[in-house]
């Protein structure tokens, strides 16, 4: 059996990690020359350090990141609403845990530059997976592991309906020896009490952070399309942004803004789709964030990458045919991930409601 995974991120390269272990003819296709581009650091949970483990990253010795031990979540003056311990926490940057799973897989295994365009049919079969530098890749199965606007997904299920963006999150990373060991393994989370506002410091080592500013975007924006994104206009735009929306927000957060370079910082703009009713077609099937897209509130997308990368991997080599390793690879997880989308939902309409009086649960209870 052949194998070829349309996407090298985290979900395409465990993919192709877990098959490479198992003697499984796969390769990893992805478009970038390495594909360690966008996105600072996220938060990871046991399931996901499980995974790693397995695919034979000792994470403490291979794969800086730092322990995450406890989430206290302050109002907006720096009063401590709640105190909660994480246990199994770790904050790896996205780069690092790129560069680790790309060591792990032979280069021959590896193809990037690779662009994908279209499938190639022969009798309504699929056969082949085109890219736009005109190369083509013959296989028998095609995973599509190409994130949030996959175009493999949008080939065999058509457009997605992507829910509207109501939240968008600025996001940052800076280096700061003094904050950072005062953080010493502590998310901490600012919040506005009466409005959709927040900011998030996760310390990545002993002296960087990233941080995150959450936003109602009907509060204050940056009006899209005037300034292009690399330009020093828009990195103005976003600091006066974050300067303004978080003017009375504690000395630690007014520090961060002085310090960060707004060159490497940039909107994400949170959206997800419902739950597909199927993740394959035919030999075609998808998986992480090109299945299934939730919030970010609930701080998973990186370890649901990874538990499809195992699940779907486990099935296909277990199951008798591929139609029935597809279906059960869909019963496994499709429960998880609905619970992920709805509850990234409760997370936002709470975050948004500036009636709600209650602390809001920024740690998913689903993935404690
Ligand atoms: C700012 C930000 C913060 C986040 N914070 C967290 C967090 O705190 N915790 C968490 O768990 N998750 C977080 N996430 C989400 C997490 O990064 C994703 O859910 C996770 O990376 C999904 O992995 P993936 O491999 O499915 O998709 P991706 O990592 O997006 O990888 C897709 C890959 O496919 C490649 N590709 C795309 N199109 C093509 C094509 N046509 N041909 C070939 N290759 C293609 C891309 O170059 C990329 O390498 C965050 C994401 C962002 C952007």
């Amino acid at each position: 059996m052949k194998v070829v995974v349309l996407g090298g991120g985290i979900a395409g390269l465990c993919m192709g990690i877990y098959l490479h272990q198992h003697d499984i003819d796969v390769s990893v296709n992805e478009r970038q020359i390495f594909s360690a581009v966008g996105g600072h650091a996220f938060l990871m949970h046991h399931d996901g350090i499980t995974v790693l483990n397995e695919l034979a990253i000792n994470s403490n010795a291979l794969l800086p990141g730092k322990e995450v031990h406890t989430f206290m979540l302050r109002d907006s003056e720096g009063l401590i609403l709640n105190e909660k311990t994480l246990e199994d926490w770790q904050c790896f940057k996205r780069t690092d845990l790129l560069a680790c799973l790309n060591q792990l897989l032979p280069a021959y295994r590896l193809k990037n530059n690779r662009v994908f365009s279209h499938f190639i049919y022969e009798t309504d079969q699929i056969v082949a997976a085109a890219f736009s530098n005109g190369e083509v890749e013959y296989g028998d199965v095609f995973i599509g592991a190409d994130g949030a606007n996959s175009i493999v997904r949008q080939q065999i299920f058509g457009e997605v309906k992507f829910e509207p963006g109501k939240v968008k999150e600025v996001v940052g990373i800076i280096q700061h020896a003094e904050l950072a060991g005062s953080l010493q393994g502590r998310f901490t989370k600012f919040q506005q009490k009466d409005q959709g506002l927040s900011f998030g410091l996760i310390p990545t080592s002993a002296t960087e952070m990233v941080w995150f500013m959450q936003y109602d975007p009907l509060l204050a924006d940056i009006p899209e399309g005037i300034s292009s994104r690399s330009s020093g206009q828009y990195h103005e735009q976003l600091r006066q942004l974050c300067l303004n929306l978080l003017k009375d927000f504690p000395a630690e957060v007014q520090e961060v803004l002085k310090y960060n370079d707004f060159r490497t910082s940039y909107i994400w703009n949170t959206r997800d789709f419902d739950l597909l009713p199927s993740f394959h077609y035919q030999n075609v099937v998808l998986m992480g964030d090109a299945a299934h897209v939730a919030l970010p509130f609930t701080s998973a997308g990186t370890t649901n990458a990874m538990l499809d990368a195992k699940t779907l991997s486990h099935c296909m080599l277990n199951y008798p045919s591929l139609p029935a390793a597809f279906s059960a690879y869909y019963q496994l997880r499709a429960d998880s991930i609905k619970e992920h989308v709805n509850l990234g939902r409760t997370l936002r309409d709470s975050f948004l409601d500036a009636t709600s009086t209650g602390v809001i649960p920024l740690i998913s209870t689903v993935i404690k």
